[in-house]
Order: C-alpha cells, then structure tokens, then sequence
C-alpha cells in the first residue's frame, strides 16, 4: 500500500508545485474544494487559501482550508496584545523567511522535505506524537515561501502561553464552530494543544 508521504505531487518552476497527497483533505479524498468558514470556492487560479492539519501518530484529527479573507479575519479578531507576543515569538525563535529561501534554492518546491523537522525546535516530524502543519495554496497549487511547514506540540503549548485568554477563547471558539473530528477522537482532543489551534 502506498503511503501518502510517497505520492510525489508535479514540481513546477517558481516556487510552485501541485498539491500533495498529504496536503489533501480526507475527507474529500482530493483537494480542498471549500473555505470552512466562508465556504468560497478555493479551486479558482488566483484564490489563496491556508491549509492546516492536527495529527496525533499517524491519523489526522482535524483538517480545514481557510481563504485569505477568512484567515484574514481570524487575525484581526487576534488582540493586539497578542498579535505583539506572537509576533515576538516568531521572530526570536527562528528566521521562517530565510528558512523557505534556503528549502527553495536546495530542495526546491517538495512539501514533504519542508515538513522534515519543527519549524521552531528542529525536532523531527518522526519523533513528534502530534503536531499541526500548514500550506498555503493558490487554487490547484502550493506556494512556497515560509510555509509549508509543521509546529510540533510542544512548541505549539509555547505558542499557547504568548496568546491572551480572550485570544485563546476566541480560538476556542472557531474551532467549536468549524472544526468536527471525528466522533471517536473528540474524547482525546480534551486539555491537548490541538484542541487549542
Ligand atoms: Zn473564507
Ligand atoms: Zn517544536
């Protein structure tokens, strides 16, 4: 059986390629076709959008495509108390844009090369128990440039400490709102960083 990490999506120039089987939505069994939160239409050439996914071992527990508009107002909803913190963290914790111009000019465009080692700790993706990766797309496409990559789950609680209660809250409740896991894992998701994201 061949597994997901194998599926080699179609490189392209520019810091482009297709979009691979990891940064598929299960449950569509293929590409993100829709915002969660707006549910636009993500498959036009032009319409940006993010990826994320919480994996626990090896089974997704929660996936969702959010476009730019969305994403863009779940930052503004962010306060600016925590926009400032998380900002901080970012920048003191490691250079994701000189990150992505190394991966580009060695790697190139391949996802699964970007999401080797946490952006932050270096740790790798084989020794983390979950984390949380991301990918911004353009329709049928992934850019590379600081993403894609992955924020293993101690890093995320590290994240997790920076933000304010109400900005927590607020994540809080998106999630509640958007994200469904699936019924057997909802017990596992209680007091775990991916319940938090
Ligand atoms: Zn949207
Ligand atoms: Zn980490």
């Amino acid at each position: 059986m061949a597994s997901d990490e194998t599926n080699e999506p179609e490189r392209l120039d520019h810091g482009l390629s297709t979009i691979p089987k990891l940064f598929e939505s299960i449950e569509a069994d293929g590409p993100f076709t829709t915002c969660i939160e707006c549910e636009r239409d993500l498959r036009p050439h032009a319409q940006q959008y993010l990826i994320e996914k919480g994996i626990r071992g090896r089974e997704t527990v929660y996936e969702y495509a959010l476009c730019l508009g969305c994403v863009l107002g779940m930052r503004a909803r962010f306060s600016e108390e925590s926009k400032r913190d998380l900002d901080a963290f970012f920048d003191g914790r490691a250079d994701i844009e000189a990150r992505g111009l190394e991966l580009l000019a060695t790697v190139g465009p391949e996802a699964g090369a970007w999401i080797e080692d946490c952006v932050f700790c270096r740790r790798p993706r084989e020794e983390c128990p979950e984390y949380q990766m991301y990918a911004w797309c353009s329709g049928a496409l992934v850019l590379y440039s600081i993403l894609p990559y992955f924020v293993c789950g101690q890093c995320i609680d590290l994240i997790g400490e920076v933000l304010s209660t109400k900005t927590i809250g607020d994540i809080e409740d998106w999630s509640d709102e958007f994200l469904s896991p699936p019924p057997h894992l909802l017990e596992l998701l209680v007091d775990t960083p991916l319940k938090r994201f």
